[in-house]
């Protein structure tokens, strides 16, 4: 499902510019546009869903195949040394946008 209102959909669908380092038929992962690290990258199904409580058995595969493929990506994006993942879900977490999404995070020693 694509929600042609979403900026990750259309950035899926080269509607928005992003700077992409990874893309299969699942998956997508671009350059966060603010880097909270030296290295901070978004990994996104293809597939609009809202938010990690919208999970379901379809959807888990899909992110269970995404967890798969993030390690060789990190590494090949210079996260030999350790890298972060976080999925915010919700309004307390801070979401801002409404596509799931797992932020990848490395390229120094990141605090806490
Ligand atoms: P979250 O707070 O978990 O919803 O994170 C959303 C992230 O998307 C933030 O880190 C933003 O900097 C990032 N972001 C928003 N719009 C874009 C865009 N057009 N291209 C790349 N990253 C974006
Ligand atoms: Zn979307």
């Amino acid at each position: 499902m694509i929600d042609k209102n979403c900026v990750f959909c259309r950035i899926c669908g080269g509607q928005i510019p992003s700077s992409k380092v990874y893309e299969d038929e699942k998956m997508l992962v671009f350059k966060d546009i603010e880097p909270k690290a030296k290295v901070h990258l978004l990994a996104i199904p293809k597939d609009h869903f809202k938010l990690l409580s919208e999970m379901d058995c379809e959807r888990a595969e899909t992110l269970k195949y995404m967890l798969t493929k993030i390690p060789e990506i990190a590494k090949e994006n210079g996260l030999e040394n350790g890298y972060r993942l976080i999925i915010n879900q919700g309004d307390d977490a801070g979401q801002t946008v409404f596509h799931l999404h797992i932020h990848i995070l490395g390229g120094e020693t990141l605090p806490w």
